[in-house]
């Protein structure tokens, strides 16, 4: 098991590199740690998941109005499928609250017969539509106005902080060598192996996988193609504090348009409700701040949907970068001759569809020449609750009777306990910031933002070894 953060990366030549620690890197580890092959996994940031994966609104999608017969709605439908079951198993918090396309006008109200249409294109046969009276009894808080809706029940909410840590954890676990603080400025080719210059020395490997994010256009340069540019698309979301959670029962969408998805009011696992994202095209790849503007739109159309929500405590504001490329698809395209997979234009829905990737990919891999041998058992992965669905330490008095650190609290907005920060301090993959604890344990993630906790948190944090 090797994590390494600094000093010059392995020598050795390796059979394949994975650039790019994100939910859909992390997840393609995973699926190449199946076979006994030596994979690294290469990332520029000092933890995994730090990029777009760490700020989207987390939903895990059915692909019900995914663009029919794209690359995108097949990986869709059955990374969603594989992603519930892989939460299942390692206890990564996931709840099936479903979802209302709530249509407020009559032309919203006409589209929703074809989105159902659309949504069995798609594969998805479970959507219905409900009429306005049915729609009010289950979601009594909605704004005034509504006409009906289209019912995806097969929509759930996930924690999208574990479920990379989880992929991570169990690639690691099962051998795959991960490289942090390890940015990739160059991609030469000597011998027939990829040179792959890295801020830390260089790596030689077999195949390249460039699973890289918002700079996959810039890795493929590297490589001598230019196909595609990333126009980071920036959604800035709202967080409200868990007393809103009672005025929301199901993932609330408007019925989409040419611009996507548009503004939901959604629950997280974690007790809050987000309301987000908004949809704008910028040049800045680092532009992951919040605007006066943003948020101003934001609550507008919030107001129409849950009125009484706009009365609530916000907790928190975010944004995260899609990686837009003009084209309603992803660009996942595999160049058997150079050994090399592009990864690229993961758009709004990578968090849910990453398992499918990878094991397309890998796919793509052995298309192309690798040959894994036989695939066996990963190492087995269960992860810290960290969601309100199911039992959280402090609840825990069998937990706390074993060990007292369970049941002393550290963070009391999201009532943390010390064992659960001691843990994530002593992980596989320990956090390498005070927001990376917080995404693997909630602390200073509440209504203070660490006001209260922040100095005892600090002290833990500072305290590792
Ligand atoms: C506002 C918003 C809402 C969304 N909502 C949802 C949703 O509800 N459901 C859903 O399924 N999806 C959703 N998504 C999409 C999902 O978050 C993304 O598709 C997914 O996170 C992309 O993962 P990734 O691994 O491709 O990219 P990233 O998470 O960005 O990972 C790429 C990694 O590559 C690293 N990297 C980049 N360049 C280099 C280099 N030169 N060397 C080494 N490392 C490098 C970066 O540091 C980064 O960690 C949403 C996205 C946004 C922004």
């Amino acid at each position: 098991m090797t994590v390494t953060t600094a000093g010059p990366p392995d020598d050795d030549v390796l059979d394949v590199v994975v650039v790019g620690a994100g939910v859909v890197g992390t997840a393609i580890a995973r699926e190449l740690a199946r076979y006994r092959l030596r994979t690294a996994l290469v990332e520029a940031s000092a933890d995994v998941g730090d990029g777009t994966s760490k700020a989207n609104t987390a939903i895990l999608h059915t692909g019900f109005d995914a663009v029919p017969g794209s690359l995108e709605s097949a990986l869709v439908r059955d990374g969603g499928r594989r992603l519930a079951a892989y939460a299942a198993e390692t206890g990564t918090p996931v709840e099936p609250l479903g979802a209302l396309l709530v249509a407020w006008d009559e032309e919203q109200s006409a589209a929703l017969p074809g989105l159902a249409e659309k949504a069995k294109r798609n594969g998805y046969d479970e959507a219905s539509t409900i009429g306005a009276g049915e729609l009010r009894a289950r979601e009594p808080h909605l704004g005034p106005g509504a006409l009906g809706a289209l019912h995806v029940p097969g929509e759930s909410i996930v924690c999208p902080w574990t479920t990379t840590l989880a992929y991570a954890t169990q690639a690691v676990r099962s051998g795959v060598t991960l490289h942090l603080n390890c940015p990739v400025t160059g991609v030469g080719s000597v011998d027939g192996r990829h040179v792959i210059s890295t801020g830390r020395g260089p790596l030689r490997a077999r195949y390249l996988v460039n699973a890289a994010g918002l700079y996959a256009d810039e890795i493929d340069r590297m490589l001598g193609h230019d196909t595609f540019t990333v126009t980071p698309r920036r959604g800035q979301l709202i967080v409200f504090d868990k007393f809103a959670r009672g005025l929301v029962r199901h993932i609330l969408l408007p019925v989409p348009t040419a611009l996507g998805k548009g503004v939901l009011v959604a629950p997280t696992v974690y007790g809050n409700v987000l309301l987000g994202p908004t949809a704008e095209d910028l040049d800045d790849r680092t532009a992951t701040g919040s605007t006066a503007e943003g948020l101003a739109l934001l609550r507008e159309k919030g107001r129409r949907i849950v009125p009484e929500l706009l009365d609530e405590e916000v907790t928190a504001v975010y944004a995260g970068l899609r990686a837009a490329t003009g084209q309603e698809d992803y660009r996942i395209h595999s160049r058997p001759g150079q050994r090399y997979v592009t990864v690229g234009g993961i758009r709004s829905t990578g968090l849910t569809a990453s398992m499918a990737i990878a094991a397309h990919v890998v796919e793509l891999l052995v298309d192309a020449g690798l040959t894994p041998g036989p695939p066996r058992t990963l190492a087995p992965v269960r992860m810290p609750n960290i969601g309100e669905a199911f039992p959280r330490p402090y609840r825990d008095a069998e937990l706390i009777a074993t060990d007292p650190e369970y049941g002393t609290i550290v963070c009391h907005c999201e009532r943390v306990t010390r064992g659960e920060i001691r843990d994530a301090l002593a992980a596989d993959i320990p956090p390498a910031t005070l927001d990376g604890l917080r995404r693997r344990t909630r602390a200073r993630g509440g209504r203070c933002q660490g006001f209260s906790c922040g100095a005892a948190v600090r002290e833990l944090f500072g305290a590792r070894r």
